[in-house]
């Protein structure tokens, strides 16, 4: 099973990836299962070079469409040396960000064509699909100030307030175009309270 987890900065995926990770490994679903978890950019070799460049990409003037190529790397090289070995031996994956997240920062947040996005995420993902994608929705300012507190450093820093709003609502049209694929999180209480409603939905599935 092939489970995503999206959203702006500041909605806590790494946090609940891992806290999820952990119910399921101690039996929560009420049955012994194998779970790993990745992300991208970053899951392979090659993505921790890929993320690297992105993210300190602030160093020099990154074209749109160059970084809409890199994303695109880190997940065919993600997907083909990864996430579908592991599925394949019949482990739940979970994973931190996926096709969605390029539809969300590439298309809405930097504009580029919906439909270019869309084919692009085709070649990258080689067919695979998530079975499950959970949107962590937080607000803007609530998310950029949590990250804020953590003392993040990355290229979107400098990113202005209007660009994380459109990625916001980037993803609010994506869960109204695919809801048999994507469940929205309320991820602005707490840590305890958004991993509640995760283990609701997956109790559910
Ligand atoms: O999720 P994570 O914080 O690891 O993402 C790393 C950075 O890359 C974030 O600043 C995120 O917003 C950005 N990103 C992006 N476009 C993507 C995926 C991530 O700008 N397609």
């Amino acid at each position: 099973q092939f489970i995503v987890f999206e959203g702006i900065e500041g909605g806590g995926k790494s946090t609940q990836i891992e806290k999820t990770q952990q119910w399921l490994l101690a039996g929560g679903l009420g049955k012994s299962v194998a779970v790993v978890r990745t992300r991208e950019p970053g899951g392979t070799e090659l993505g921790k070079k890929l993320r690297s460049m992105l993210l300190e990409s602030h160093n020099f003037d990154l074209d749109n469409r160059s970084e809409l190529l890199l994303y695109a790397a880190d997940r065919a090289q993600h997907v083909n040396q990864f996430l579908k070995p592991q599925l394949a031996q019949g482990k739940i994956v979970l994973c931190d960000r996926f096709i969605d997240s390029t539809t969300a920062y590439q298309g809405y947040g930097r504009g580029l064509d919906l439909d270019l996005i869309t084919q692009l995420n085709k070649i990258a993902s080689c067919g695979l699909e998530s079975d499950l994608t959970l949107w962590l929705d937080v607000a803007v300012e609530t998310g950029l100030e949590r990250v804020k507190q953590r003392g993040k450093r990355d290229r979107l820093e400098q990113a202005d307030l209007s660009f994380h709003h459109r990625v916001r609502s980037g993803y609010a049209k994506l869960a109204m175009q695919f809801p048999e694929r994507i469940v929205k999180i309320d991820a602005n209480g707490t840590e305890e309270q958004v991993q509640q409603q995760i283990r609701t939905i997956l109790r559910s599935v």
